[in-house]
């Protein structure tokens, strides 16, 4: 729950129909939806955001991976696409993401919103103009570098490897206050330390006045020629889904955060709204993410350091970042190969592991999101292109030969085709050698854009830089779907850039 005393409505206390009116609605309390609701209070509109999840308090936060997932992500934490399977994991929850996340911070490289600009005809969309965005994010969530304290040796070891090779490394950027290195970030930070937007964003936009009510649904986004009129919907009961009461909010504007996954098909069940360009629910775009487990000779204690302390942008240019991991140990033993026995000393090596995982940069891996025929779950999509399994293939081997210059005993780097456990950093060369298929690779993709992107020509994007959609006066989308590209490091604190200048935007049109 929040720390605020404002007006935060939870599933028992709405017991009939109800309507509001306000001057924007806000659709979805992740890291964009809770920018922009705090930035408009901030600017004296009257503000409601509306979020299907519940809130969680510490004490519901559950350490067991699996339950875990079931009770804050989307279809349980088993979502995934078709065409190339890949699991792909949203959250729902007051905060959206940032309750489950590793709270990783990254400005977008210069080059790539370079590119944006370039092939998206976008005006003002390079690092200098969104530097101040970043800023003011920034300082209100103490967004800084892991402190060396909260590290540990899982992390630690990471940069000893890079270091070895030549690579550059540094702490993550976090927003995160007082962490003490659980590793917990992906069930909940029970410390209060993670800057979730349950105890950030939406706290102050409640005490600027915001209404935040949980457990509602949006169905329908109502319009009527240009403009649109406000958001109808559901009381949904927590973890079942099962809907209830019907709600209408009339508003003067319609902020849809609901994620990149939901914001199209809420779009797609509202009578294709704003889709004169086509490009609602294409697109779809993710950082797949490859990870390898190594197992030193001496305990590492992995269950001590910060989720993800430690990266390298070294070779951001070549389509990947590196970074430490960590999640529960249910989690990770999935991924984990063996049975029997050998899945036993398997586990036991644990406490001398460390995980690192590879993001990419796969432009040329396409999707697309479209409404099922019932309810609001999407039907997905998408494509590992075959450059850039080549991409993954290389990002493979760096993880191993870094973890082999750290004094790793072996590697499980968990690819198929290939033996299940690499020794030195010569077995670790079939990494590179083995001609690898998409389908040999374990991936996950928890980072997802570009289903309603943003362009300058009205014809090929929905939303102009600035959020509002080229076909409604009123209407604007704020969540990462308006990425034109992906944005090759972690993209919260760019989905929440883009926000801030979306909210002051709409405040001085209001
Ligand atoms: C396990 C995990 C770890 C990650 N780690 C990092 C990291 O360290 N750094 C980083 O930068 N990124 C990370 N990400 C990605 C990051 O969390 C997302 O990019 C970010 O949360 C997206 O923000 P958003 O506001 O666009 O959408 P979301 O955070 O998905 O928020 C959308 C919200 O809208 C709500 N909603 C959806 N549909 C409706 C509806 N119909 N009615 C009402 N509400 C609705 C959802 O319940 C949700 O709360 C991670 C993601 C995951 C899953
Ligand atoms: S590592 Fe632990 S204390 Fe630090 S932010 Fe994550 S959950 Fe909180």
């Amino acid at each position: 729950m929040t720390d605020a005393a404002g007006d935060l409505r939870v599933y028992a206390e709405y017991d009939r129909d109800f309507s509001e009116e306000v001057d924007a609605v806000i659709v979805g309390s992740g890291p964009c939806g809770a920018v922009v609701a705090k930035e408009l209070t901030d600017a004296g509109k009257r503000v409601v955001l509306l979020e299907e999840g519940p809130p969680f308090t510490p004490s519901e936060y559950e350490l067991d991976g699996a339950l875990s997932m079931a009770r804050t992500m989307r279809e349980g934490g088993l979502r995934a696409t078709r065409g190339t399977v890949m699991p792909t994991m949203q959250a729902i929850a007051l905060g959206g993401g940032s309750l489950v996340n590793s709270a990783i911070c990254n400005r977008a490289p210069d080059f790539v919103l370079d590119r944006w600009c370039t092939d998206f005809e976008l005006e003002h969309t390079t690092l200098s103009d969104l530097d101040p965005h970043y800023d003011a994010v920034g300082e209100f969530l103490g967004i800084a570098p892991t402190p060396e304290n909260v590290q540990g040796e899982r992390n630690l070891s990471f940069k000893r490897g890079c270091d070895a090779l030549g690579y550059s490394s540094e702490p993550c950027l976090r927003n995160v206050r007082g962490c003490r290195g659980s590793g917990e970030c992906f069930t909940g930070c029970r410390m209060r330390a993670k800057q979730s937007m349950d105890i950030s964003y939406i706290p102050a936009a409640l005490r600027g006045g915001a209404r935040v009510l949980t457990s509602v649904r949006v169905e329908e986004v109502r319009a009527d020629g240009h403009r649109v009129l406000g958001v109808s919907g559901r009381v949904v009961a927590p973890f079942t889904g099962r809907p209830s009461h019907r709600f209408r909010v009339n508003a003067r504007a319609v902020v849809l955060a609901a994620g990149c996954m939901a914001t199209p098909v809420i779009l797609q069940k509202s009578g294709n709204l704003a889709n004169r360009s086509g490009q609602v629910g294409e697109n779809l775009q993710f950082h797949p993410g490859v990870a390898i487990m190594g197992v030193f000779p001496d305990p590492v204690h992995p269950e001590f350091g910060a989720t993800q302390g430690y990266q390298s942008r070294h070779f951001l240019r070549d389509g990947f970042k590196l970074e430490t991991l960590w999640a529960p140990p249910a989690v990770l033993a999935v991924r984990m190969p063996g049975s029997g026995d050998a899945f036993k000393r398997r586990l036991a090596q644990i406490p001398c592991a460390a995980i690192w995982d590879a993001i990419a940069s796969c432009p040329r891996s396409l999707g697309r999101v479209r409404a099922r025929r019932r309810g609001l779950d999407p039907n997905l999509t998408w494509h590992l292109h075959r450059d850039d399994v080549l991409i993954l293939a290389q990002a493979l081997w760096t993880l191993a030969e870094i973890f082999f210059a750290a004094g790793a005993r072996s590697i499980i780097p968990g690819v198929h085709g290939i033996p299940d456990e690499l020794h030195s950093r010569s077995e670790a060369e079939i990494l590179r050698t083995h001609s690898l298929k998409a389908s040999d690779i374990l991936t996950g993709g928890n980072h997802a854009f570009c289903t309603t992107r943003m362009h300058g020509d009205p014809s090929r994007g929905v939303v102009d830089e600035n959020g509002k959609c080229h076909d409604y006066e009123n209407l604007w989308i704020a969540d990462t779907g308006i990425f034109p590209r992906c944005p090759s490091v972690n993209p919260m604190w760019t989905g929440m850039a883009l926000a801030h200048r979306l909210a002051q935007t709409l405040a001085e049109r209001l």
